[in-house]
């Protein structure tokens, strides 16, 4: 069996690996001319990580990342609302990462080309059309200078995000993603540790909000960690045309960050807007995603991570759950050799059970609580639970742990 798979992001190349784990062959084309660390800081959940453990992944990935130890609520002028154990604190057999998104990917990376070879991950080859022949699928792949090239497999995986082709191919009506209104600046920096160097903040609702946390250590700079921001903010509604085509790598000046920032966005633990003033790179990009789709799979093809079920990025789960469709997938796979039966049980099972977390993380996934909080008592408060009970916060944040997990 040979599975073609179109993107090499985290979602596809860790398909790869767990197919090379099951003795089945896999491909990689990637459409960029090499694999860049892109992206600012990601955090990847115990789930996921029990996954990339199973793969050997964990001490690479210590190396390069910081086990999150603690996820702190707050409202958006920092009063403390729930604070949460994450990973192995939390009594979890696996830890949670928070991570440089492109560490991640080069991580999972250097791992195919370790175990499958430098020929597993074929750069510059962009997924243009592609035929189910009935006995195959026949795929064509475009170099930036034009040249075609076709492969033909037995299974096509469309792991190629957010615009995929493929499944542009099977839904070509399906027009743009769709925005919520919400713009997220994003930047990371070196900067003094704040609490305990393992801890994530998130602070303010749905308006505005701030996520920080540490995705690096250095031994070269003791007392500092590479601490990843984003600063979201409502800037227009569902009405509103997207402002630019959404694009991971598009920068934004300095001034837009402050400016969506200042007034709105205030903790003790730390200097918000110093810390945005001294990050060299920001980038803007729109909080978006698309209704889940009737169906992944048709025949030997099918979709995953991305492209199968964008989501808003709250609750951590983008590159978590298109690891657990990796897992799926691959042991269906390995399961039989009725590859159609295969892909389409996968669709059965990681469909609805993403299609659960894409519409959770519409209503704000477990930051809901802040929302929640905030609406209660606008003035703030000098003890939450003067605000709402311990059982009502952890409900909220409760409900939607136990819903990333289903459908594994
Ligand atoms: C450049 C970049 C930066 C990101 N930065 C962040 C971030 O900072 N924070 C965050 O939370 N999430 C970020 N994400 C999204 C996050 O990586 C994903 O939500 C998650 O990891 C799921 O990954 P995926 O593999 O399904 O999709 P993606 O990570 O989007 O990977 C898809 C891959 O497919 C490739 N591709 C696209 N079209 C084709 C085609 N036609 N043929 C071949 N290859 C194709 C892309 O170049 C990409 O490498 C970023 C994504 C990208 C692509």
């Amino acid at each position: 069996m040979k599975v073609l798979i179109a993107g090499g992001g985290v979602g596809g190349l860790t398909l790869a690996l767990m197919l090379e784990a099951r003795g089945i062959r896999a491909q990689v084309f990637e459409q960029s001319g090499r694999i860049r660390e892109l992206g600012v800081g990601i955090n990847t959940l115990p789930h996921a990580i029990a996954e990339l453990e199973e793969l050997g992944l964990l001490p690479a990935l210590d190396r390069v990342a910081i086990r999150t130890r603690r996820l702190i609520y707050k409202t958006g002028q920092g009063l403390d609302i729930v604070a949460q154990p994450r990973g192995l604190w939390a009594g979890l057999d696996a830890p949670q990462f928070s991570i440089h998104r492109g560490r991640l990917q080069t991580v999972i990376h250097d791992a195919v080309v370790e175990r499958m070879g430098e020929g597993a991950v074929q750069c510059d080859r962009r997924l243009v059309s592609f035929e189910d022949t009935g006995e195959a699928v026949r795929a064509v792949f475009e170099a930036r200078d034009g040249t075609r090239h076709e492969e033909t497999g037995d299974v096509l995986v469309g792991a190629d995000g957010i615009h995929s082709t493929v499944r542009a191919q099977y839904y070509p009506d399906q027009g743009p993603p769709a925005w919520n209104g919400v713009l997220m600046w994003r930047g990371a920096a070196w900067w003094p540790q704040f609490l305990d160097g393992a801890s994530m903040i998130v602070a303010g609702g749905f308006k505005h909000k701030l996520v920080l946390y540490p995705i690096a250590h250095d031994p070269d700079r003791p007392g500092e960690a590479l601490t990843n921001w984003v600063v979201c903010s409502k800037v227009g509604d569902a009405t509103t045309p997207i402002p630019a085509r959404e694009d991971w790598s598009r920068k934004a000046p300095v001034e837009e960050a402050l400016k969506m920032a200042e007034g709105h966005l205030w903790i003790p633990e730390m200097d918000i807007m110093a810390l945005i003033r001294a990050t060299e790179e920001i980038f803007v990009y729109p909080m978006c995603d698309r209704d889940p789709l009737p169906r992944w799979t048709h025949g030997r093809v099918t979709l995953l991570g991305d492209a199968a079920h964008p989501m808003y990025p709250v609750g951590s789960n983008g590159a978590s759950q298109a690891i657990l469709d990796a897992r799926d997938l691959a042991d269906r796979l390995a399961e039989g050799s009725d590859m159609v039966a295969a892909l389409a049980d996968y669709d059965s099972v990681r469909r609805p059970a993403t299609a659960a977390i894409v519409a959770a993380n519409r209503k704000g996934g477990p930051e809901g609580v802040i929302d929640f909080v905030e609406d209660r008592a606008p003035e703030g408060y000098t003890d939450v639970h003067d605000v709402a009970s311990e059982e009502e916060l952890r409900a909220i944040v409760g409900d939607y742990e136990r819903l990333q997990v289903a459908g594994r």
